[in-house]
C-alpha cells in the first residue's frame, strides 16, 4: 500500500534512520490534506483522490464484490516443470504435496523508495498500463510494509518447505528495487506454480482493521486472461482467509469486503497477468495503532505465516 494518510510520529525527525525520515516526510505531505477530513471515512476517500491510480496494490477505481461461486472456472492442473530460480529451494515431499511448487511474492521492496523514477515507469498489465511497483506503506513509527512482507514471506517459506513443498520467492530485497508487477506475475507463471500468494499489509486510516484476501476478477485483454484461475484462486483465497483468522485471531477487514475478508479486483497486474492460482493477502492495516502492534510483533508474524501456509497446504490437498 502506498498511502500515507496519517501525520508523522513525534520521534520521526530525530531518532530514526534516513529511510524512516524519508517516510516521515512523505507522511508530512499528507497532513495538510488529512486535517481537512472530518471523519476517518472521509479521510480514506480523500486519499483515493489525492493519490490517484497507483501501482499494484493501490486502491482500485472500483471494487468488485465477491461472487458466490463462479461457474465458468476451470481447474488449473499442476505442472511438474518449474523454472530455475536463485531464490528456490527444494526438499522431497510425499503424498498430494509431492512435486508441487508455491511461489511467494513479498510485496514491494525495501529499496523501492530510493528508485522512484524506475518504479514509476509504466508496465503493460494486459488490461491497462500501470506503475512498475510502489514503495508500500509504513506504520506510523516507520516499520516498512516491505520489511513486513519479506519477513512473513520467509517465515512462510520455512513452514512450507518443512512440508516438502518447493518454494520460490519472487525476490528477497536482494535487488535494488522491484521486481515490477509484470515480472512478479511472470515468476509464478514460469515456475508453473501450483499456488501463488502475494503478501502485503494495508495503509488506510486509523480504526480500519483486519485482514482481507484479494481475488482475481475475470479479465481478458492483451496478455491478461484470468478465466482459468478465477475459480481455483477463490478456493485458495477462502482457505487462506479461514486459516489466517484461526491462527492470528484477527477479524476480516471492517472497511471493505462486507465482513467476508474477500475482495475481487480487476486492476492488479500481479493478478491479471497470472496464469496460476493466485491471491494477495493484506494482513492488516499498518496505519491503525492496534493492527500495527500486531504487524510489528515477530510472534504475530509467525502466526500469520502459519495461517497462510495452512491455507495453501489445504488448497494443494495436503
Ligand atoms: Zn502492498
Amino acid at each position: 500500500m502506498p498511502y500515507d494518510d496519517s501525520p508523522p510520529s513525534p520521534e520521526s525527525a530525530s531518532s530514526v534512520s534516513p529511510e524512516r525520515r524519508w517516510f516521515a516526510r512523505r507522511s508530512g505531505l499528507a497532513v495538510g490534506a488529512a486535517v481537512l477530513a472530518p471523519t476517518a471515512l472521509a479521510g480514506w476517500v480523500l486519499v483515493q483522490v489525492t493519490t490517484g491510480a497507483g501501482a499494484d496494490d493501490a486502491r482500485p477505481p472500483r471494487i468488485v464484490m465477491p461472487a458466490a461461486s463462479p461457474t465458468d472456472a476451470v481447474a488449473v492442473s499442476p505442472s511438474s516443470a518449474p523454472a530455475e530460480s536463485p531464490a528456490a529451494s527444494q526438499s522431497p515431499a510425499k503424498g498430494p504435496l509431492a512435486g508441487k511448487t508455491v511461489v511467494i511474492d513479498p510485496g514491494h521492496n525495501t529499496g523501492n523508495f530510493k528508485h522512484t523514477s524506475e518504479i514509476d515507469k509504466k508496465v503493460d498489465i494486459g488490461t491497462n498500463r500501470k506503475e512498475c511497483d510502489t514503495t508500500g506503506t509504513t506504520t506510523n513509527s516507520g516499520y516498512m510494509e516491505a520489511e513486513f512482507t519479506l519477513d512473513v514471506s520467509r517465515r512462510l517459506r520455512t513452514v512450507l518447505e518443512a512440508k516438502g513443498l518447493k518454494v520460490v520467492l519472487t525476490h528477497q530485497a536482494d535487488r535494488p528495487f522491484g521486481p515490477c508487477i509484470d515480472e512478479r506475475a511472470r515468476i509464478g507463471n514460469e515456475a508453473a506454480a501450483d499456488a501463488v500468494v502475494s503478501v502485503h499489509a494495508d495503509g488506510v486510516s486509523e480504526g480500519n482493521r483486519g485482514y482481507h484476501i484479494i481475488l482475481p476478477a475475470k479479465v481478458k485483454g492483451g496478455a491478461a486472461d484470468t478465466a482459468k484461475i478465477v475459480g481455483p484462486s477463490r478456493d485458495l483465497g477462502e482457505r487462506i482467509a479461514s486459516n489466517f483468522a484461526r491462527t492470528t485471531g484477527s477479524a476480516p477487514a471492517n472497511y471493505l469486503g462486507s465482513g467476508t475478508g474477500l475482495v475481487v479486483r480487476d486492476d492488479l497486474g500481479g493478478l491479471n497477468l497470472s496464469t496460476r492460482p493466485k491471491v494477495f493477502i493484506e494482513c492488516g492495516n499498518m496505519r491503525d495503532t492496534k493492527d500495527a502492534a500486531l504487524l510489528t510483533s515477530p510472534e504475530w508474524r509467525q502466526k500469520a505465516a502459519q495461517g497462510i501456509a495452512d491455507g495453501i497446504v489445504g488448497f494443494l490437498g495436503g
